[in-house]
């Protein structure tokens, strides 16, 4: 086993022992009660710093990845903005794969942060082309890839921060553990290292992807997740029925969370609007979590912070939200 940097220690004190928030909320008149990791208070601001400190460490501990190499990852963008944030912390260059439809906030971050950015259109092929390419120019010698979509870390690092953390915070603020867990999948790391953990400790313990309802060229404006493919970390046949949420319902209820003073991105309305729904579905017995995966601030060029008027397609309302741990 090699050393861990010191600088990657220090990075560590900035990530996860997030917030653990109940919201209540109405859905179709009935109150359901959500639990909710509120992740935009990460290093960079997003959930995904877990992971990229997960693989990061598992990096330099087996010797693939040494001080001063190059970082090269396909990403949507939050992934990214993690590895351009503790590149620029550590002294490694960073090289980011991204489509180029995604938030002109994302792609600012990035080069902030001193990244060099190769934008991929839908005609250059998209998404795949960007972990094809990154996959290409991460095997060079003096380079890393990350490889968010396989490495197995990145589900690690929730099975192993995000979930049991909100197991404690639960049973330090003297609430049920939950029996149901809901997220957007973009890799899977999320929703399989919460369904690993819980499912570790409960019997039957049930985890429900959610996705976009895509527009027929496939398009939505959920950024982050649902990239029109199945990554291998995702072990869909594990897990419940893929719960849709659409990209108009998930800004309104985005939107509704960031004017209770809660600051989130679109995937964290379809988390809590797909949540709601679940914990509907499963009825009393059922204690719900989910994550908000981001803040507000990479998305103000985009609809949820334009005039334009998003209507909720169900009944649906939050009620109060209380930090408890
Ligand atoms: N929401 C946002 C805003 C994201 O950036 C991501 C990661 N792409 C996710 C949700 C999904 O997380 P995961 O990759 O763990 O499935």
């Amino acid at each position: 086993m090699k050393k861990i940097p010191s600088s990657l220690e220090k990075l560590s004190k900035f990530v996860g022992n997030t917030p653990l928030v109940e919201v209540t909320c109405e859905f179709q008149g009935k109150k359901v009660t959500i639990f909710v990791k509120y992740e935009a208070w990460n290093f960079s601001g997003s959930i995904k710093d877990r992971m990229a400190l997960s693989i990061l460490k598992s990096g330099y501990s087996c010797g693939r990845l040494q001080p001063g190499e190059t970082i090269i990852e396909a990403t949507s963008g939050n992934t990214g903005i993690s590895f351009a944030a503790m590149g620029a912390f550590m002294g490694h260059p960073v090289e980011i794969y991204m489509p180029s439809w995604l938030s002109e906030e994302r792609k600012r971050i990035l080069r902030f942060y001193g990244a060099i950015l190769h934008e991929i259109t839908v005609e250059q092929g998209g998404f795949l082309k960007c972990i094809e390419l990154a996959g290409i120019e991460g095997s060079k010698e003096g380079s890393f890839c990350p490889k968010q979509f396989e490495n197995s870390n990145n589900p690690a690092a929730h099975l192993m921060t995000t979930a049991p953390e909100m197991e404690r915070g639960l049973l330090k603020a003297g609430y049920a553990d939950i029996n149901a867990f809901v997220a957007g999948v973009g890799t899977g790391g999320t929703i399989m290292g919460f369904f690993r953990h819980f499912s570790q400790i409960m019997n039957d313990f049930q985890a429900f992807p959610v996705f976009p309802v895509n527009n027929s060229d496939g398009s939505h404006r959920i950024e982050g997740i649902g990239d029109s493919f199945v990554p291998k970390i995702l072990s869909l046949s594990e897990l419940g029925r893929v719960i849709r949420v659409s990209d108009s319902d998930a800004i309104a209820v985005s939107r509704n969370i960031n004017k209770m003073g809660l600051s989130v991105g679109i995937s964290s309305g379809a988390n809590l609007l797909a949540a709601a729904q679940k914990a509907y579905e499963l009825g009393p017995q059922a204690v719900v979590g989910t994550v908000f995966s981001d803040c507000n601030k990479k998305y103000l060029s985009t609809d949820l912070c334009s005039g334009s008027e998003e209507i909720l397609s169900v009944d649906f309302k939050i009620l109060d939200y209380k930090i408890i741990s």
